[in-house]
């Protein structure tokens, strides 16, 4: 395990981490969340609507309660279903002598001393013994229950991973627990679950016993198909992982291969593949207007387009027009890397409803981004006589109501805008194609609000685009019930981007490489790190930045965008930058997505160690867009953590953003995936579309049967696993 400070608390998840200090997960899945967050649009504001109170819960107060639903758990049937990571065997302990550095284990100590040190910071260290040998036990993160529990005199046992410290055998962050000499060693492996700040392994070991002596879990897999493949029934499988019998050692377990992991995880894919199935048909059975495609006005930008489509448009382009030209409304992710050329497919697909008269809107997350699309698509589109509508929170009433109220009435077909349009006052009734950029962005009911603008009983054509490659398994479990396009080939001409990883040490040369590049006619952004602990701080190492490029860069002009300026403020600094009147953009994440000004050849992210992969896979997707050489400069100040170390590797080594979607799941595992908090939807938690492939089958075929002879044991099993998302599931 890393020995760095950041997975100290990671270590020792006992430890009642303070309030506000860094939860168990690494630094870089929060920052990539917070960010997230911070997106312009609100995302939803209320996470997932499960209702707490779905089963109600004595004995949880709200505190409490708060800390479980971070873990996705609102009732004691969840709780069952929240499995260990791992085991750690209590069962024996290990003399300090027989002790080895990297081994985790538990030793009985007494303790010799105690005292805080202030330095190299603070953090109290203990000396403890056995028979045999002396340890020290040491706590950065410390509380005064703790101190006493360490009375010198006082007997413990300590678990923990034994390292090489300064003084011998030490231990960081071990868990304690006072004993007397002689008491009995627990018989089984002691479980080890994912947990959050404030949820000790201990309470929630407690209230998961409790749980699963109250739970009654159903058993609904056909019993011919589980003793066919000799797996325990659900409730059998749940006992043992829980609570393995004393038999059992951890490397039994772990490896997740064990028949009752099998059972759980067959589970899980059935309520997958139920909700699956479902939501398909609920699809079948709405109507959408069948639009084929008529090929005038997709035809005319075709003709006036500066290029020719890539054969990847062509081909997702002709899914599109085919699902629009259907009478079901089409449920399609466009993936497609950054630079792909998603814009110019979504402009055709909404041609193809303005090519029958009918409405078509795009929507976007930021006002950068939408007013971006706005302008490329009135720049398309007005030559061929079609007017496109910009609404924004930004724009004034007047003008704004006006707009509304000729789409209402069916004057304007083309709209483009951020979340404003799904705004209440917001009518649209023709539409039927709506494409929604950067989806990941907004949240299920964002979605779910804009494919109810439809009138007449009508659901439209809906278009998802996403720059942020999800890898297709991952995909499909996410929205059930979606199709994909990909755009897998970027526009001819490009040159690669060649990234540069400095260190902050060397900032005046990068420095002169942003005038070099100014002087020979190209642009460069600037990026300013990312301090997620503090917004104000945020902004004000921006204004900071901006001070020192202006002042070491008097001969260019330099403009700064944040998320704090006010729409027009920002509008206007990026019309600069698009026009060229601006030569350096020093901005923060705000730029992070879409922007699209091909003649920005050079960009530098300061810190870059802080951002998460997919955010610098999109910073750096913002050159190489035009023909000129680009360049992306990395600033990374030491020292760098494990996983900071493994992203930088990952972004030097990689430009193609699946690889560096797999990298990034790799480092940091699923549960942390780009938006799935935000989305609703259930990700599989155990299985694996493709390491559970014979699962996987097996599922499917065992969900066509429930479906048709056990709906009620189908229910049962979905709501088991998503419990009141079922219903997000669809959108
Ligand atoms: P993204 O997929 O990241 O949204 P964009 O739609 O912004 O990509 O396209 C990136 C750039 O490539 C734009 O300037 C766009 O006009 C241009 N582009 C799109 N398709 C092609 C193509 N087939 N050939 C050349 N340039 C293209
Ligand atoms: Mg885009």
């Amino acid at each position: 395990m890393p020995s760095s400070s950041s997975t100290d608390s990671a270590l020792n998840p006992e430890a009642p981490a303070p309030e506000g200090s860094a939860p168990a997960a690494p630094a870089s899945a929060k920052a990539e969340a917070k960010a997230e967050t911070k997106a312009e649009t609100k995302a939803d504001p209320k996470p997932a609507p499960k209702a707490p109170a779905r089963r109600g819960w004595p004995g949880v107060g709200p505190q409490l309660a708060d800390r479980l639903a971070r873990l996705d758990i609102f009732c004691p049937a969840d709780l069952v279903l929240h499995l260990p990571l791992r085991y750690e065997d209590e069962t024996r302990l290990t003399p300090l002598v027989d002790a080895r550095p990297g081994q985790s284990v538990v030793c009985e100590v007494e303790v010799l001393s105690c005292e805080v040190q202030q330095r190299p910071r603070r953090q109290l260290v203990a000396r403890a013994a056995d028979q045999g040998g002396e340890i020290t036990l040491r706590f950065v993160n410390f509380y005064p229950g703790q101190q006493k529990q360490l009375a010198p005199g006082a007997r413990l046992r300590v678990f923990g991973e034994v390292r090489h410290g300064f003084f011998g055998l030490e231990m960081i962050h071990p868990r304690l627990k006072p004993v007397h000499q002689g008491d009995a060693l627990p018989a089984s492996l002691t479980p080890v679950y994912p947990t959050t700040a404030g949820l000790a392994q201990s309470a929630l070991r407690k209230l998961t016993l409790r749980a699963l002596a109250h739970v009654s879990v159903s058993e609904d897999l056909p019993e011919t198909l589980r003793t066919r493949l000799g797996l325990p029934t659900l409730k059998d499988a749940l006992h043992l992982l829980h609570a393995p019998p004393p038999e059992y050692r951890a490397i039994d377990l772990e490896d997740r291969q064990h028949p009752a992991w099998q059972r759980i995880k067959l589970d899980e894919l059935l309520a997958q593949q139920i909700s699956l199935r479902r939501a398909y048909a609920a699809r079948r059975i709405l109507n959408a207007p069948a639009l084929p495609l008529k090929n005038t006005l997709t035809q005319a930008l075709l003709a006036q387009l500066p290029f020719a489509l890539t054969g990847a448009q062509r081909r997702a382009w002709g899914e599109i027009a085919h699902d629009v030209g259907s009478p079901h409304p089409m449920q399609r992710l466009l993936q497609g890397d950054v630079g792909s050329g998603k814009t110019c497919v979504a402009a055709l697909a909404m041609l193809q409803a303005a090519e029958h008269g009918r409405q078509a809107v795009l929507m976007a997350p930021t006002e950068i981004l939408a007013e971006q699309h706005y302008r490329k698509l009135a720049t398309w589109l007005e030559p061929l006589g079609l007017e496109v509508a910009w609404l924004s929170g930004s724009r004034r009433k007047k003008a704004r109501e006006e707009t509304l109220g000729r789409l209402a009435r069916g004057e304007l077909l083309l709209a483009v805008g951020t979340h404003a349009l799904i705004e209440d006052p917001v009518t649209l009734p023709l539409l039927a194609v709506a494409v929604v950029d950067e989806q990941h962005r907004f949240g299920v009911r964002q979605r779910l609000a804009l494919r109810e603008k439809g009138g007449r009983g009508e659901s439209p054509h809906m278009l998802m685009m996403s720059a942020t490659p999800i890898p297709r398994t991952l995909a499909m479990s996410y929205y059930a019930d979606l199709d994909v396009s990909v755009l897998d080939e970027l526009p001819p001409g490009r040159t690669p981007i060649v990234t540069k990883l400095v260190a902050d040490g060397r900032r005046d040369e990068v420095i002169e490489r942003v005038r070099q590049a100014c002087l020979t006619g190209r642009q460069a952004y600037w990026v300013c790190p990312l301090i997620e602990e503090s917004e104000t701080l945020q902004l004000q190492t921006a204004q900071e930045t901006f001070e020192m490029l202006s002042a070491a860069l008097p001969d260019l002009r330099v403009g700064l965008v944040h998320g704090r300026l006010r729409n027009e403020e920002k509008s206007t600094t990026m019309g600069a930058f698009i026009s060229g009147e601006l030569q350096v953009l020093v901005a923060t994440t705000v730029i992070e997505v879409g922007v699209d000004v091909p003649n920005a050849s050079l960009m530098v992210i300061e810190h870059a160690e802080r951002f998460g992969l997919a955010q610098l896979h999109q910073l750096r997707g913002r050159v190489g867009r035009g023909v000129h050489e680009s360049v992306c400069i990395l600033i990374f100040s030491q020292p760098l953590s494990q996983t900071g170390r493994e992203r930088l590797k990952a972004i030097y080594e990689h430009t193609d953003g699946f690889v560096i979607a797999r990298e990034d799941l790799r480092i940091r595992g699923p549960g942390e995936f780009i938006g799935a908090r935000q989305s609703g939807v259930p990700l599989l938690r155990y299985a694996d579309l493709d390491a559970d492939a014979v699962l996987v089958d097996l599922a499917r075929d065992a969900a066509e049967t429930l479906l048709q002879h056990k709906p009620r044991a189908a229910d049962a099993v979905t709501e088991r696993w998503f419990g009141g998302k079922a219903a997000l599931l669809k959108a």
